[in-house]
């Protein structure tokens, strides 16, 4: 017996309780793998607290990515004892998911633990880090370059996907600007490479379709006003990578930016991103992450006690990465 913690609907409400499973309650799949780390991502908190209909099917084990040991395959790509990594193909939502100390699932869904990483810091940079790395590679597939003149802007900077995002690009060379709504988090957002600290309140005119140019580039997990006001700001040809609806999932803007300046969306995602460029994403993550300031990103939670910050991560209360240990449970 292993234990997982399993959501439940009842009265259209969702309730959360600790289980013995048993392997024979998991789903089919072709690779049993041990769990031993999770994370807490802004999706989790949404499934954790029944929210944006994500899951459908009732009884559900939760946790949208995860790192631990294979113990069965019956797919020749993986063996006994390697250590793998998941994260996305909706895993957590339409899949039973990392919150349980045992998961089966689909080859094709799982990469190799990246060389240079160990399991717990794959799951400090989980989903969001990951996605973070994504949007990065999408700033520079658009020809953005740290010789450019100008900054980088990362919204909602003090979470999992801007914290990731603000320590990459610093590492990289570039000038960043974070914005935050938290003045506690500027420090922290400094010491991850920040040159420029902005309060979010500033980012939330949408009254002119133009403002003076501030950024070469931008990564942006928050959507709605926010990002409308970041378009109005870019500089010509700036570019844009949209992660995320913290804020909302509107988006009340103009096309202006784009026939004015060339300004460009670009939409990212990690759910079900291509195989090759996982590798790729993982790869860089594992060289170009400089690891002391993922340790200072990431707090670490036992899974028995992860049910309170499902809703503080909705509040845009976590700083950084929570790292969730499932074994402890
Ligand atoms: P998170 O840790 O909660 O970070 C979100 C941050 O957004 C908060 O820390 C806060 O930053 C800011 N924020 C929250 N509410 C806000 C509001 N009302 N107005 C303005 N800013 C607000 O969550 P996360 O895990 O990093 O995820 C961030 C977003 O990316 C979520 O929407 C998530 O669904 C999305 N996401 C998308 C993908 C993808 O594949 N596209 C993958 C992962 C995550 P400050 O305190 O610094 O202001």
């Amino acid at each position: 017996a292993f234990r997982a913690l399993v959501l439940d609907q009842n009265d259209k409400k969702v309730t959360a309780e600790f289980r013995n499973l048993t392997t024979d309650d998991l789903p089919d799949g072709d690779v049993l793998v041990r769990v031993k780390w999770s994370t807490l991502n802004y999706k989790d908190g949404m499934i954790l607290n029944g929210l944006g209909r994500l899951v459908r099917t009732y009884p559900h084990v939760p946790g949208v990515d995860f790192s631990g040991e294979v113990v069965s395959s019956s797919e020749a790509r993986y063996k006994p004892g390697d250590e793998v990594v998941l994260t996305g193909w909706r895993v957590g939502e339409a899949h039973w998911g990392g919150y349980g100390q045992m998961a089966r699932v689909k080859a094709d869904w799982l990469v190799p633990l990246p060389e240079g990483l160990d399991a717990a810091q794959a799951m400090s940079i989980g989903t969001a880090g990951f996605t973070s790395m994504l949007a990065v590679m999408a700033l520079e597939e658009q020809g953005i370059s740290p010789k450019q003149d100008g900054e980088v802007l990362v919204t909602g900077a003090a979470g999992g996907v801007g914290s990731v995002a603000v320590s990459i690009l610093s590492a990289l060379g570039y000038r960043v600007a974070a914005s935050t709504g938290r003045a506690e988090t500027h420090a922290y957002l400094r010491d991850l490479g920040a040159t420029t600290i902005i309060d979010r309140n500033e980012l939330t005119d949408t009254s002119k379709p133009l403002l003076a140019e501030r950024w070469i580039g931008a990564i942006d997990s928050v959507g709605s006003t926010t990002l409308a006001h970041v378009l109005s700001e870019m500089k010509y040809h700036g570019v844009v990578a949209a992660c995320g609806l913290a804020g909302g999932a509107d988006l009340p803007g103009t096309v202006i930016p784009f026939l004015l300046r060339g300004v460009r969306l670009i939409g990212i995602d990690s759910v079900m991103c291509p195989y090759a460029t996982r590798i790729r994403a993982w790869e860089r993550l594992a060289k170009e992450l400089p690891i002391d300031q993922l340790n200072a990103a990431t707090t670490k939670v036992a899974l028995r006690d992860v049910m309170p910050w499902g809703e503080k991560i909705l509040k845009g209360q976590i700083k950084g990465r929570l790292l969730i240990d499932v074994q402890d449970c």
